[in-house]
């Protein structure tokens, strides 16, 4: 039976992507072959502990709640993240997975809303974005993009026309916490009549930047 290495699984409130506010159960999964520059979720590029398919289903299940989150690290860089979320799907769960863009998502069940992330020049991990990926989102996935400073913003925008974005699916725009001014990307966004969600991390707002919330 497949295994996985899982950094932390445990329930919150969806912070991000449409399903904010939703309880949910968050399974974490252990690695990333990226380095952002920004990431808030270190933690999880190394250790974690190794859970048979069935023990991860279980301990979601002992939650008790109807949304799962599959996130990282980079949660695609572990091939049977495939045959998890398919056994989440398999179960009822709504099921939702945040990934670095940079791993291919064509086999991910089809059920599955993909939050993908374009990585703009401020993350130092532009390079890494597989623009493949974008031929596998309709109209139930999201594009996130982190934005740093007026730089990213101006690369985001003209990633939005390059690929009709807003046509293919929801297009999210996140401040870098600490760094953007997120009332100055809001200023923008409406400045510009962008067809994009400006969202902030829920989770962080009620808990501060912390692990397991
Ligand atoms: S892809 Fe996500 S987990 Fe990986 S380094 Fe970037 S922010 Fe961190």
């Amino acid at each position: 039976m497949a295994a996985l290495r899982v950094t932390e699984i445990f329930r919150s409130l969806q912070g991000e992507s449409r399903s904010v506010g939703w309880p949910t159960v968050f399974v974490r999964l252990t690695g990333c072959p990226l380095r952002c520059v920004y990431c808030d979720t270190a933690y999880a590029f190394s250790g974690g502990e190794r859970l048979e398919l069935a023990a991860i289903l279980e301990q979601v299940a002992a939650h008790g709640v109807r949304h799962v989150c599959v996130t990282g690290g980079e949660p695609l860089a572990q091939p049977a993240c495939l045959e998890l979320l398919e056994g989440l799907v398999a179960a009822g769960y709504e099921v939702s997975l945040e990934t670095s863009g940079a791993l291919d998502v064509a086999q991910v069940h089809p059920q599955v809303v993909k939050v993908l992330d374009l990585k703009t020049p401020g993350s130092g991990e532009a390079a890494r974005n597989l623009y493949a990926n974008l031929d596998h989102l309709d109209a139930k996935d999201q594009v996130k993009f982190v934005i740093a400073d007026e730089a990213d913003y101006a690369w985001a925008k003209a990633k939005l026309a390059e690929y009709r974005l807003p046509e293919r699916c929801e297009v999210l725009f996140s401040p870098v916490a600490g760094v953007q001014n997120p009332t100055e990307l809001a200023e923008k966004i409406l400045r510009d009549r962008l067809d994009v969600r400006f969202q902030l991390q829920l989770h962080k707002l009620l808990w501060g930047d912390q692990p397991g919330v």
